[in-house]
């Protein structure tokens, strides 16, 4: 290693590397990973951890790396930081998952990583056959940054954001075959991988077969048609399983407005564990009121059932000019901000739809409001909501907070994968 090994020193008297030095090192990468030199100062973060490398941390790269290689970094006096993998086409040049010297990301480390999250999952769930749908690997959180594993019944679906994680695909197949047996893999991709990543895949099954369309699962004993080919996300909204029982249990007896209902997890949760008396669920998505209803059908519950397409703004503002008031009102939007820049008017988005919340919530009502754009802070949205309380003349209480259920782990390194907060609020 010691050759390879940065002097920062050196570094910063000879500026960026010479073309004489860079073909040596590309002649010996087939044998030692390219590094990647920090600037000075910007060490920190990934002594503690955090993950991502973006390339404005970054003062020299030697080797010749390709997307997807493996790179060693290190600080910029020539400290070990960690093993990591390199893509010139992201804004995160370098992701990190290995801080220890001597393991290289290799195929036992892939295996130890994967099994490491599904012992977890096993902790969890165990042989309950209460929960069939869950996450099997979330990303960062499970040291895999890129990739993410839901588990739906026998089959998966995966999804990568990484080129890096995208180009090991059938190593993670086989090793995710090798631990959960499914009987078929399917691949779902995010919008934006190519800007992000520059990579370029594309929806379909990577191993097994297909899975039937639609798959139903069981959350808490509750039975959901989840569509893996075109469902949102991987199929559905597992983050929100423990939230959906979580407000069931103060909902007897209530008229429940379900918005931005998604496939109904909220409103049939309330129908079936809560024993609410109806529930008028909004989404703007034809597709999902149809398997919402199906759900209903599924649960028993379909006479209490009613459901609209249309905007959620526009339907709170009707529901608002006629009069009509609820027990509980859940706002469930999608994520409303990408980018830093585009917060504020995100911030003003969420105001909105939690003020005319409000407005058809009677006195002594619950209000469960959620947010699912990580760039949103706890700060900012109770700021968000003590700005609808004074505007609105209402006495709001936030009564519980809560994220992502458990088999959404958040690793206390990279904060940005804390995204989900639920806040249940009584408003007076
Ligand atoms: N509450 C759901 C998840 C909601 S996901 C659950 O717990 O499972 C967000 C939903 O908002 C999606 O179903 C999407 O179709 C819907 N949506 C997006 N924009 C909308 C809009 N302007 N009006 C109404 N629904 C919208």
């Amino acid at each position: 290693m010691s050759d390879s090994r940065p002097d920062g020193q050196l570094e910063e008297m000879s500026g960026i590397t010479s073309s004489n030095e860079q073909a040596t090192a590309a002649s010996s990468s087939a044998r030692m990973p390219a590094v990647v030199n920090l600037k000075p100062r910007h060490a920190l973060p990934f002594f503690k951890r955090h993950p991502w490398v973006f390339a404005g941390a970054i003062r020299t790269v030697r080797g010749n790396p390709q997307a997807g290689d493996e790179v060693v970094l290190y600080s910029h006096e020539g400290e070990f930081i960690a093993h990591g993998l390199f893509n010139p086409n992201s804004q995160i040049r370098v992701r990190l998952y290995s801080w220890n010297e001597q393991t290289p990301i290799d195929r036992e480390f892939w295996k130890a990583r994967i099994q490491s999250a599904v012992q977890l999952r096993a902790s969890l769930f165990g042989a309950n056959n209460d929960v069939t749908a869950y996450r099997l690997i979330n990303s960062e959180a499970d040291g895999l940054s890129g990739l993410t594993v839901d588990r739906y019944d026998r089959w998966l679906s995966v999804q990568f954001t990484s080129f890096a994680i995208a180009q090991r695909q059938t190593q993670i197949i086989e090793l995710l075959c090798e631990f959960i047996q499914p009987a078929g893999i399917v691949l779902r991709t995010e919008k934006g991988t190519l800007d992000a990543e520059g990579l370029e895949i594309t929806d379909g099954l990577l191993f097994g077969e297909p899975p039937p369309r639609p798959l139903v699962v069981v959350e808490h004993g509750l039975k959901w048609e989840v569509d893996l080919t075109e469902g949102h996300k991987t199929g559905g909204y597992l983050d929100q399983r423990d939230n959906h029982r979580a407000l069931a249990q103060y909902v007897k007896g209530h008229r429940v407005l379900d918005v931005f209902c998604y496939t109904g997890g909220f409103g049939i949760g309330a129908l079936v564990w809560g024993n609410a008396a109806e529930v008028l669920a909004i989404d703007s998505s034809e597709p999902a009121l149809a398997t919402a209803l199906r759900n209903a059908e599924l649960n028993g519950i379909s006479g209490r059932w009613r459901s609209e397409k249309a905007d959620a703004f526009k339907a709170l503002e009707s529901l608002r000019d006629a009069g009509e008031v609820f027990d509980t009102v859940v706002l469930d939007p999608p994520k409303l901000t990408r980018t830093r820049a585009a917060l504020p008017q995100a911030m003003r988005a969420y105001h909105s739809l939690n003020r005319l919340a409000v407005s058809v919530l009677k006195p002594g009502g619950f209000l469960a409001t959620c947010c699912c754009s990580g760039l949103v802070s706890h700060e900012d949205f109770e700021q968000m909501l003590a700005d609808v309380a004074i505007q609105s003349g209402r006495d709001i209480r936030i009564v519980d907070v809560r994220g992502a259920a458990a088999d959404h782990p958040v690793s206390p390194f990279c904060p940005e994968n804390d995204y989900l907060k639920y806040y249940l609020c009584y408003v007076a």
